[in-house]
């Protein structure tokens, strides 16, 4: 079972490369500066997603972290706060760039088993008005959160919060159409609990390159000139965002095939002996307690089969656009394998 032709990489839906027709709508992409405002195709894509979104306008960037920094560059000033679970992207894996480029402090709280932090928590958290406190202006959630759909109960309770408080409500939406998937729903019953959100188009979806960050009108304003000063404004983008309007097209409603994916390897994997939640999305995480990682990691390397061993939290597990049925099949076959190998 020793595969050299191909790798079965698990380590993130970031790992996909566009498909044939994916490259074929890039290559037909009507172009021009979008600097300028210029180029169509970035135009639409950005109407697009807005309008799925419920929201009156978007912006291109490169990249979510991006996305997420000029999000907070638009909501927050110097010396402002913003309240955000402890193991959000948006505090923990953007290289603390808020702080770095904004002077925007986080008020970081503990995030509760459903991936944001608790209601009355964050209701504490808010500063009263006092020259002493920094002015809480914004809270950031994320959907999904480590592959987990925050419920839609949730949402509406923490944007109503936010109202009562004249907080605004940025979403980090990286895989919010997994999330919408998964609840079966559509992106808007989840978008309209936030007035911003950003959506990565280079993770389940599959793109190359991209986010888009959506919200008022006035706002994009904004966040257009944030994207040009740190360095986002990109000239002819179309041929990126021929990807993005491509995937809003064919890879949503295939996400389920991910979950779908990651469901049947992880109760291959339960039976097998492994620790693990199922999973709602295209996400596991194998309690890695009482495994030998260096061990797993060269027996999966040895079969073809590319995960995330080494790493301090649990082993994750990624499906995606290119990981087939048979895939599943071989990597189930590798991890039983390991567990009964002599
Ligand atoms: C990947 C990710 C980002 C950042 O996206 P990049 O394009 O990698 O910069 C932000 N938030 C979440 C939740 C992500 O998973």
């Amino acid at each position: 079972m020793k595969r050299t032709t191909h790798w079965i990489d698990f380590r993130s839906d970031t790992v996909t490369r566009p498909t044939p027709a994916m490259r074929q709508a890039m290559f037909d992409a009507e172009v021009g500066d979008d600097v300028w405002g210029e180029d169509p195709t970035v135009t639409q894509l950005e109407q697009t997603l807005a309008s799925m979104a419920g929201k009156a306008a978007g912006l291109f960037l490169p990249s979510g972290t991006q996305s997420n920094l000029v999000a907070l560059l638009t909501h927050c000033g110097r010396g402002d706060e913003f309240i955000v679970g402890d193991q959000a992207h948006t505090y923990k894996y953007e290289g603390g760039g808020a702080a770095a480029l904004g002077s925007i402090q986080p008020h970081p709280l503990p995030m509760t088993a459903i991936g944001g932090p608790d209601l009355q928590d964050i209701e504490h958290a808010i500063r009263p008005d006092n020259i002493h406190f920094s002015r809480t202006r914004l809270l950031a959630l994320e959907n999904t959160v480590h592959g987990k759909v925050l419920p839609l109960d949730y949402m509406t309770r923490a944007y109503a919060l936010c109202q009562r408080h004249g907080l605004q409500l940025h979403l980090d939406g990286a895989r919010v159409f997994n999330a919408s998937v998964a609840l079966g729903c559509s992106l808007i019953d989840i978008t309209r609990n936030a007035d911003t959100v950003s959506i990565c188009l280079s993770k389940g979806l599959g793109t190359p390159v991209g986010s888009v960050l959506v919200g008022s009108t006035e706002f994009i304003h904004t966040a257009r000139r944030w994207r040009k000063v740190t360095g986002g404004g990109m000239r002819q983008a179309g041929i990126l965002a021929a990807a993005g309007l491509y995937a809003l097209e064919h890879h949503v409603q295939r996400l389920a095939d991910d979950h779908r994916r990651a469901r049947s390897l992880a109760e291959r994997l339960l039976r097998a002996g492994y620790i693990l939640e199922p999973p709602q999305t295209n996400m596991l995480f194998v309690d890695a307690g009482e495994l030998d990682r260096t061990a797993l990691s060269a027996w999966l390397q040895e079969h073809g089969v590319k995960a995330d061993c080494l790493g301090r939290d649990n082993i994750r597990l990624v499906t995606h656009l290119d990981i087939h049925d048979d895939d599943i099949e071989h990597a189930a076959r590798v991890f039983e394998q390991f567990r009964t190998r002599a």
